[in-house]
């Protein structure tokens, strides 16, 4: 029998805050869970990823309409991944934005990974049949677009690839507050499974020279202070160029997947073993690391199927 995914096992309710970064920047947080961002600016409000699900969306309007009742007009997709998009209907927005990069992603793979990333974690879309399916943005940009909200300024910036090919951070450059999406988590492990490992460091230098004082990232505590957002940003930096490094050395010195995963499961675990979705993720990430190390530029496109295959490969005894 297979052994079921790590994530299965995650089953805690989690803690949500609301809390307010500046004078237009909120954050909605929870223990780790997908976060999402919400900038209310003079005129407007801007949702900076949805929640999975447009039923645990409405959680995230009951927080804004108990500071505001501006309406909301955007919705930034900060990437394509189900557990972050799919609760866009929600929020009646009529600008769906995201990078192309982001939007050729929905096309090509969209379907497949909601199905993948449903599996792998149900907790996390509840009522799972409040979605009308994929979220298609209805406005795209390459590089760098900003909106203006009356006064309030938004940068919309694709700094590389990392986390996925398409990864967009919003910025707020007069309050210098930034939602970085998974680029950047904080005591959550970053997952890899359709990332760009060798781009990913020099994207994060990108980041880090915004000069951010206050950071959302993807998962974990939003960070009030320059310190913390250096840590956030040290530790993803850590976490991806040692998984990295650990997988390579190994496949060069033609090692199993199987082998290089044991060995750098056992090197990473004492130092990020206690970040959460540590064990959830890993699998993924060595896969790809394992790819990418031979040479696969773009990920392979995850199936439920897959998953399933890969983790009875690695993850079981
Ligand atoms: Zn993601």
């Amino acid at each position: 029998m297979s052994k079921a995914f790590a994530s299965r096992a995650d089953l805690e309710e989690k803690k949500v805050t609301f809390s307010r970064l500046s004078h237009n920047a909120y954050a909605y947080t929870a223990e780790g869970d997908p976060n999402t961002g919400v900038i209310i600016g003079d005129d407007a409000v801007m949702i900076i990823d949805t929640q999975a699900t447009p039923v645990m969306a409405r959680d995230v309007i009951a927080k804004i309409r108990s500071v505001t009742d501006k309406p909301i007009r955007y919705v930034v997709l900060s990437h394509y991944h189900a557990v972050r998009v799919l609760g866009a209907s929600a929020y009646g927005a009529d600008q769906i934005i995201a990078s192309q990069d982001t939007r050729d992603l929905i096309v090509e793979r969209g379907e497949q990974d909601y199905k993948s990333e449903y599996e792998r974690f149900p907790r996390l879309f509840q009522a799972v049949d409040s979605i009308p399916g994929l979220t298609w943005p209805n406005i795209t940009f390459k590089g760098e677009m900003t909106v203006w909200m009356g006064k309030t300024e938004v940068k919309l910036l694709q700094l590389g690839r990392g986390h996925t090919k398409g990864d967009t951070v919003a910025w707020l450059p007069a309050e210098k507050v930034l939602f970085s999406g998974d680029l950047v988590e904080y005591n959550a492990t970053p997952y890899t499974g359709d990332a760009y490992l060798t781009e990913w460091p020099q994207t994060l230098d990108r980041v880090a020279a915004l000069g951010a004082e206050r950071l959302v990232p993807g998962r974990g505590d939003a960070l009030t202070t320059p310190a913390t957002v250096k840590a956030a940003l040290d530790g993803t930096r850590a976490f991806v160029t040692q998984m990295y490094e650990s997988v390579k050395a190994g496949r060069a010195a033609g090692k199993p997947l199987k082998q290089v995963y044991a060995e750098t499961y056992a090197w990473l675990k004492p130092k990020f073993g206690e970040w959460v979705i540590f064990d959830h993720c890993l699998p993924f990430d060595v896969s790809r690391a394992y790819d990418e190390a031979g040479g696969t530029r773009d990920p392979r496109i995850w199936t439920a199927a897959r998953d399933a295959q890969m983790w009875q490969d690695l993850a079981s005894e």
